[in-house]
C-alpha cells in the first residue's frame, strides 16, 4: 500500500503517530494509498523548522519572491497532465476539470508575481512639522491553512502563493480525501527555487486542525470547508489570538427571468449544477424561475439534457461528471434525495439507481432534477453537495430575490435577464458574496477577491486579490521626525567680521 506521509523542510518524512486514513479511488472505491495524520508533535516539528527560515525568506527582496511563483507557474504548465491525474484519481473529477482546479489555483501564483507592487505601502511626508509618517506591511510570521476536499490544486493555492509570496512561511493543512496534489505543488515549490521549509505539507484530522488552532507559533489561520467546521475554527483561532478567514458551505440559487434566453440559461445551469458532481462551493443547487410559464418551460429543457448527462470514472474522456468523493458522501445524498421525496417535492429527474458496469462499487449518484421545491423543505435548507438540482417556482421578481436573500448561506447568486434594470437592482439589494449577471458561477478571478457573505464566511478578508496581501502581512506604522543636523547647523553666507 501506497504511504503518504507529510513534505516538511523540502523532504518527505514518514508519518510517525500511527494514526492514518484510508485514500479512495471514488470511481472503483478501492483504497489507492494510506495518509498520516500528524499528532501535535509532528505539527510542532513543521512549524519549529518553519520558524528558523522564515526571516530569511522575509527578509529577501521581493523581487526575488516573485522569480520562485514565476517558475512554478512555468513548473505547473510543464506538468499540467500528471497533475491533474493525480487529482482526479483521488478527487474523481474529471480531467478537464481537474486542469480547471489547478489552472485556478495557478492564476493565483500569476496573480502573485505582482508582489512587489502589490506589498507597496503608504507615505505621507510633512504629516506634522518635520515629521514624517510611514505604514509597511510585513509578513505575519507563519501562517496555515486548512484545505477541503474538493478543490485540491486551487485552495491551497488560494493560500500559500499570497502568504507566501508576502514573506511568511506556511503550513498546509490538505484534505484527508486527496492529499497527493498538495505535496506534488509543494515539491514543485522546492524545484521554483523555495527554500526548504517555507512551505510545508502536515497531513491529518481534527487532531491536526486542533494543533495549529492552538500552536503559540502560527499567526495566522485560513480555512476553506464546511460551514460547522468554518465557525469551529474561526471561534478557536481567535480564542487563541490568531486573525482568521474562514469560508463555509453554499446555496447558491439562479434566477431566471421571463425575458432570460432559456437555452443559454438551462445550459449554464446543467453547467454549474452538475459539473464536479455538484461538489462546488459555487455550483447553482437552486434553480427559481419567475412566472409558471417560464418554470414549466425551463423544467421541458432541462428534464432531457438531465437525463443524458454522461457520467463516468475520470479515465472516460466524455465523462460530464464523476463520483463523488467518498461512499459517506453518497449515501448523504441518497439519504436527502429520498427525504426530499418524502417532503412532497417532484423527482422528476430520478438518479438514485444509476449504476456503470464495470464500476459498481464506485460512489456514482445519477442526476437529480427536483421541482416544486419550497423553502421548508430540508432539501432547500441543506447543502446537498451532490449532482441535485432544485426548482423553486416563484411567482415574481421580488419573491425571487427574497429567497437567497432568506437563505442562511450567502456564497454566490446568478440572475438570468435580459433586463439591465432587474439586473443592476438585483446586484445592488442582494446579500450574497458574489453575484453573476448571465453568468452561472460567478468565481472572481485571482486578482479581484473571492468570499461570501453570511454563514459562507466567518472573518472580514477574502481570499485572493488585494484582501490576501493584508490577510497575509500585518501593518506597522511608523512616526519620524529627526532633529535639525548639519543642515541647521551649516552657515552658508560668508563669514564677516560683524
Ligand atoms: P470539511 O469541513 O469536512 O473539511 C475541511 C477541512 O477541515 C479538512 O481539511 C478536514 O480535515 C478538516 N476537518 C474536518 N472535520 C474537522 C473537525 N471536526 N475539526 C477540525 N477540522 C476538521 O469540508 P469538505 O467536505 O472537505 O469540503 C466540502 C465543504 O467545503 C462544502 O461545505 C463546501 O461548500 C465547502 N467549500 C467552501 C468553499 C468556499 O470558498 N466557501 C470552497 C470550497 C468548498
Amino acid at each position: 500500500m501506497r504511504q503518504i506521509g507529510h513534505f516538511i523542510g523540502g523532504k518527505h518524512v514518514a508519518g510517525t503517530s500511527g494514526r492514518k486514513a484510508n485514500v479512495y479511488n471514488p470511481a472503483t472505491g478501492e483504497v489507492q494509498a494510506e495518509v498520516a495524520l500528524a499528532s501535535d508533535a509532528e505539527l510542532d516539528a513543521a512549524v519549529q523548522n518553519a520558524k528558523t527560515v522564515q526571516p530569511a525568506w522575509a527578509a529577501t527582496n521581493p523581487q526575488r519572491r516573485a522569480r520562485v511563483f514565476m517558475k512554478f507557474v512555468a513548473l505547473l504548465n510543464e506538468n499540467m497532465d500528471e497533475l491533474a491525474e493525480m487529482l482526479s484519481k483521488e478527487h474523481g473529477k474529471t480531467i478537464e476539470d481537474a486542469k480547471g482546479d489547478v489552472i485556478r489555483g495557478l492564476e493565483v501564483c500569476e496573480f502573485v508575481i505582482g508582489i512587489p507592487h502589490l506589498a507597496k505601502s503608504e507615505f505621507t511626508e510633512g504629516a506634522g512639522p518635520n515629521i514624517d509618517m510611514y505604514s509597511i506591511r510585513q509578513a505575519v510570521g507563519i501562517g496555515a491553512g486548512i484545505t477541503p476536499f474538493n478543490f485540491p490544486g486551487m485552495i491551497p493555492m488560494w493560500m500559500f502563493a499570497p502568504a507566501i509570496a508576502c514573506g511568511n512561511a506556511f503550513i498546509l493543512k490538505p484534505s484527508e480525501r486527496d492529499p497527493s496534489l498538495p505535496i506534488r505543488l509543494a515539491e514543485l515549490m522546492i524545484e521554483a527555487g523555495l527554500p526548504a521549509g517555507i512551505l510545508n505539507v502536515v497531513n491529518g484530522d481534527k487532531g491536526a486542525v486542533d494543533a495549529i488552532l492552538t500552536h503559540p507559533d502560527i499567526s495566522a489561520v485560513s480555512f476553506v470547508g464546511s460551514t460547522p467546521i468554518a465557525r469551529y475554527v474561526y471561534g478557536t483561532a481567535a480564542m487563541n489570538g490568531k486573525r482568521a478567514q474562514c469560508f463555509g458551505g453554499a446555496k447558491n440559487h439562479m434566477i431566471i427571468m421571463p425575458d432570460a434566453d432559456l437555452d443559454q440559461a438551462a445550459n449554464a445551469l446543467i453547467g454549474a449544477g452538475y459539473g464536479s458532481a455538484g461538489e462546488r462551493c459555487m455550483a447553482i443547487s437552486v434553480a427559481v424561475p419567475v412566472g409558471e410559464e417560464t418554470a414549466n418551460k425551463l423544467i421541458a429543457k432541462l428534464t432531457p439534457m438531465v437525463e443524458s448527462l454522461r457520467i463516468g470514472p475520470y479515465t472516460d474522456e466524455k465523462a460530464d461528471l464523476g463520483p463523488v468523493v467518498t461512499k459517506e458522501a453518497q449515501a448523504r445524498i441518497m439519504g436527502l434525495i429520498n427525504h426530499g421525496v418524502e417532503e412532497g417535492a417532484k423527482l422528476v429527474v430520478d438518479g438514485r439507481d444509476f449504476k456503470l458496469q464495470g464500476y459498481e462499487n464506485g460512489y456514482f449518484v445519477g442526476g437529480c432534477l427536483f421541482d416544486h421545491v419550497t423553502p421548508d423543505m430540508d432539501i432547500y435548507k441543506t447543502e446537498i453537495f451532490g449532482p441535485v438540482l432544485s426548482v423553486v417556482r416563484a411567482k415574481n421578481y421580488e419573491e425571487a430575490l427574497s429567497l437567497p436573500m432568506k437563505h442562511e448561506y450567502g456564497n454566490g447568486v446568478a440572475i438570468y435577464t435580459r433586463d439591465g434594470d432587474a439586473a443592476r437592482d438585483f446586484a445592488s439589494r442582494v446579500n450574497i458574496g458574489m453575484v453573476g449577471v448571465n453568468v452561472p458561477i460567478p468565481v472572481p478571478l485571482a486578482y479581484h477577491s473571492f468570499g461570501g457573505w453570511k454563514s459562507s464566511s466567518f472573518g472580514d478578508l477574502n481570499q485572493h486579490g488585494t484582501d490576501s496581501i493584508k490577510f497575509w502581512t500585518r501593518t506597522k506604522t511608523v512616526t519620524s521626525r529627526w532633529p535639525s543636523g548639519i543642515k541647521d547647523g551649516a552657515e552658508f553666507v560668508i563669514p564677516t567680521m560683524k
